[in-house]
């Protein structure tokens, strides 16, 4: 036995604080000797007691050969259950004495020892030859001690986990192989790891095993809680780590319920809650009241009332009171009514008045309606001005009109007492006009007129008064002839002419007015020309007239409203005053509503086509994921998925869509394709191509060296290519830098990451600093007049690719290496520019310094650069002078653009 063990004193801290963990063993948990299998059962692990820091006894296998070599002590567990575990996770808590410290061991003490697991079915191979176990990994031991020091009972104690996934048996052993170290195990803990019960957005998530994979998802549906009711479908997924990631969907509280505490709790008694998309339970409104919990409206007091059209939060209301004031003013057949407004609406706005008319019989009480021919001006009914005109009335006739007020609950209880009332008699009155005048009996000069008794007569008839004069003669001598019939005929007429007749009627009270006119002819017959003197031919033109006029006014606002459209389409292109035929960016923030931007660049997908599988990075405003996408009579294909984070602000989602209406206004292979957007669920979502090789600074990183020059000007020149496309739309991109690339399995390059905002962390020598477009500038690609006054144009680009190019040739290098932001400042200004990286074609290195001008208008353009990188693809010889030495400085001759090498040292000494 090892004397420092006994002396141990352990301390014990759960490992992990968020995760649910399930032990599948625990060796400290084990009563009475745990009888694990040691090999050889003699001289190898031998299993001690110990006591732990609460002075419990403990079990622990220790060993400590460290004087002799080629030592080889495996010690097995027992069958471990599996269980529903997919991946394991081994805490192995060991102290290790420090090699050094033993005095005459060299050459023969470790300071590791090995792990090892072997799957099966059942209990039975125990004994199985150790060839057949697998490594899970050497472990090495952060702190070894030297001595012992029972005093303060204080010991060096190493806590390491190593996992294993994608087991398949339904259980395992593990072992630990001992190679000649002084080690003691004090305790294996083996277990796996949950997701915990949650609930996110109404819905219940159960407990779930993490998947096999540490990059596995494992796609969860939620349930909604007791009495709440989906909205969208809950669905969340269980990261490796036991955590819950990317919560999709959502359940509402039904009606009657509040959301508390993740809960849908009753409403209280005098709390109600109409809808399931209402916030929280509310107080019941003025004059209402609910006597049982779970209320989903509250009932109005006595004599208070709601309209079937009124909203639940709405105070109940009554009828209003009656108008006041009612004066009425006849004339002749007519009466003027005027009221005013009632002194109580009953607590609504939608107060209005009816007006009621009725006939009554002189002397009597009693009164019928009146009949339809009565007119009021504007209307009888849900008149909103208090006063109304009503016309056409019978002379010397007594009548009663009542106004009532009504508003929305009137129906639930008319009473008089919202009504006022007049009673009056009309005057006499003129009949009034006569309307239709005949002829028949035409001979060359005589005609016999017939027509109707006017519609109101007001009176008794006395006579009829016919006035005609000749068509084509002034109207000023015309005749007259008075009958006391309805028909009378005109004599001593001029052969073949046509005359123009009115007729009148007269009472006691005086002529009415004269009819419309009606033109008749001698020895022939007219047909009456209804209301003037108009032919039928005439009316007929006058109609196709008509027609042509309509048909051409619609053409014409068909025109102009096409022109308008087009306008507001190409208002953008025609005010940057572009050629015709270039297809030009148009910035999604010009736009008055930003979502007609990205509704009008970015299809909207519908989730069902979404399956999320990975979590691949994190974004600025939530995890980026990979799945497939599979939309209708399309092949699936993978894709990446941007998702914006719970609680954003409505400014936060139109910031993280406008990276959406950007991309979709670009189709290039060397820009990132958007697939399409999703904004009519949470998470809103941004569906691009899957990118396999990721950020290309990564790429590079970790393929260091791998590539030949022609292949890393290949990169260059995809990037360029992405970069003129963008240029010759007018974008400038502000941010090109190799991590803003991406790369897919076939190695093409994408420029991506088109952001209109960056929020990053405060780190001051970070990639970012000073704020500017609400984001921040990276420092070290950036041009010097778009650090200085913010001047970012394609020119500006072109530097930042050029800082691109040193990072693809020097395989991912920190531009400038460790320097602060402020001296790369300060050296640029003076003129220095970074040297060739290894390896690089003294070609390149030129084109670099190029793009690195202090004067924009000196540095290439894009297509320049194209061309450039194709002379050299063409003609690798140019490759040839390929700089082999460490360089640590360029300085540039400052007014003459020539370059020239200015200090050499070594990189890494700098
Ligand atoms: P971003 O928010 O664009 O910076 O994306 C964050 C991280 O997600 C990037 O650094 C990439 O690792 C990853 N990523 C973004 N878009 C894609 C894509 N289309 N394909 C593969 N990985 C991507």
């Amino acid at each position: 036995a090892l004397v420092y063990a006994q002396a141990l004193v352990i301390s014990f801290s759960s490992l992990l604080c968020f995760s649910l963990s399930v032990t599948l063993l625990d060796s400290r948990s084990v009563q009475g000797d745990l009888a694990w299998v040691a090999s050889p059962m003699e001289g190898g692990w031998e299993e001690v007691s110990i006591m732990d820091e609460k002075n419990i006894p403990i079990r622990t296998y220790q060993v400590c050969n460290v004087m002799e070599p080629n030592q080889n002590n495996w010690l097995r567990t027992h069958w471990i259950r599996r269980g529903p575990a997919q991946r394991i996770y081994i805490e192995i808590k060991f102290t290790l004495r420090d090699c050094n410290s033993l005095p005459g061991v060299i050459g023969t003490c470790k300071e590791t020892f090995n792990l090892y697991y072997l799957e099966s079915d059942s209990d039975n191979e125990r004994y199985a030859h150790e060839s057949r176990f697998a490594k899970i990994d050497t472990v090495a031991a952060d702190e070894s001690f030297t001595q012992v020091d029972i005093g303060d009972r204080i010991m060096k104690l190493n806590t390491e986990v190593r996992d294993v996934g994608v087991l398949s048996c339904t259980g395992f052993y593990l072992a630990f192989q001992d190679v000649g170290a002084c080690i003691a195990l004090v305790s294996v803990h083996v277990f796996y790891k949950k997701c915990p019960l949650a609930v996110r957005n109404l819905a219940q998530f159960p407990d779930t095993v993490t998947g096999a994979d540490t990059s596995s998802l494992v796609e969860v549906r939620g349930s909604c809680v007791n009495h709440s009711e989906e909205q969208e479908v809950p669905k969340m997924y269980c990261g490796a780590d036991g955590e819950w990631l990317v919560p999709i969907g959502n359940c509402l509280c039904n009606p009657g319920y509040e959301e508390r505490n993740e809960q849908c709790q009753v409403c209280k008694v005098g709390y109600y809650r109409s809808l399931s998309s209402d916030g929280g339970c509310r107080k019941c409104p003025l004059h209402s009241y609910s006597i049982e919990e779970g209320a989903t409206s509250c009932d109005c007091d006595k004599g208070y009332y709601r309209s079937e059209t009124d909203p639940a939060a709405m105070p109940c209301t009554r009828p209003p009171s009656a108008p006041h004031n009612l004066i009425s003013n006849v004339n002749e057949t007519s009466v003027l009514l005027e009221w005013s407004a009632p002194l109580s609406s009953g607590g609504r706005q939608d107060l209005t008045y009816n007006v009621v008319c009725k006939q009554c019989v002189r002397d009597t009480q009693r009164c019928m309606p009146c009949g339809d021919d009565v007119r009021y001006s504007p209307q009888r009914l849900s008149l909103r001005s208090t006063r109304v005109s009503v016309h056409q009335l019978q002379a010397h006739t007594n009548y009663t009109f009542q106004i009532w007020a009504v508003n929305g609950v009137s129906k639930h209880s008319p009473s008089l007492e919202q009504a006022v009332s007049v009673t009056l008699t009309t005057n006499q009155a003129a009949p009034s006009t006569v309307m239709m005048v005949q002829s028949k009996d035409i001979t060359r000069d005589t005609l016999s007129l017939f027509w109707d008794e006017p519609d109101k007569p007001n009176g008794v008839i006395l006579e009829y008064e016919v006035k005609y004069y000749e068509k084509d003669q002034n109207e000023r001598s015309y005749r007259i002839v008075k009958t006391t019939s309805r028909s009378t005929d005109i004599k001593d007429l001029t052969p073949l002419t046509s005359y123009v007749f009115h007729v009148r009627a007269r009472t006691a009270a005086g002529y009415g007015e004269f009819s419309a006119p009606f033109e008749f002819s001698t020895n022939t017959v007219a047909a009456p020309v209804v209301g003037g003197v108009m032919s039928s031919a005439v009316l007929l033109l006058l109609v196709a007239g008509c027609v042509v006029v309509l048909l051409l006014i619609l053409i014409i606002t068909f025109i102009i409203t096409k022109r308008r459209s087009k306008y507001s389409k190409t208002k953008q292109a025609e005010e940057k005053n572009l050629q015709p035929g270039v297809r030009i960016y148009v910035d999604p923030f010009t736009y008055e509503d930003p979502n007609q931007a990205i509704r009008e660049f970015a299809k909207e997908i519908n989730t069902s086509c979404i399956k999320i599988e990975k979590v691949i990075g994190i974004g600025e405003f939530g995890e980026v994921c990979s799945g497939r996408l599979k939309l209708p009579g399309k092949r699936e294909i993978c894709v990446a998925i941007k998702t914006l984070k719970a609680g954003f602000t409505e400014q936060q989602r139109l910031d993280f869509l406008s990276e959406a209406s950007v991309i979709g206004q670009f189709e290039h292979p060397n820009i990132i394709h958007l697939e399409g957007v999703v904004t009519k669920c949470k998470p809103v979502m941004i569906i691009t191509e899957y990118m396999e090789n990721s950020s290309l600074d990564m790429f590079l990183r970790k393929n260091d060296g791998r590539f030949t020059v022609i292949q890393l000007v290949g990169i260059l020149r995809g990037i360029a290519s992405g970069m003129k496309y963008l240029s010759d739309m007018s974008y400038v991109h502000r941010d090109l830098a190799a991590r803003n690339i991406l790369v897919n399995s076939n190695l093409v390059c994408k420029v991506s990451d088109f952001g209109m905002s960056r929020v990053l962390e405060d780190e001051p020598e970070g990639a970012y600093t000073t704020r500017v477009r609400g984001g921040k500038i990276p420092i070290r690609w950036t041009a010097p007049e778009a650090i200085t006054y913010r001047k970012f144009t394609s020119a500006s680009d072109v530097w930042s690719y050029g800082i691109v190019m040193w990072e693809v040739m020097s395989y991912g290098e920190r531009p400038y290496w460790d320097m602060s932001n402020q001296d790369v400042i300060k050296a640029i200004e003076e003129g220095y520019r970074l040297p060739p990286p290894m390896e690089c074609p003294l070609a390149l290195h030129q084109l670099m310094l190029e793009c690195w001008m202090r004067e924009r208008a000196d540095r290439p353009k894009f297509s320049q650069i194209i061309n450039m990188l194709d002379k050299l693809i063409r003609n690798p010889a140019t490759n040839s002078t390929l700089i082999k030495k460490k360089l640590r400085w360029y300085r540039i001759e400052i007014g003459i653009g020539r370059c020239s090498e200015f200090l050499v040292t070594d990189r890494d000494r700098f």
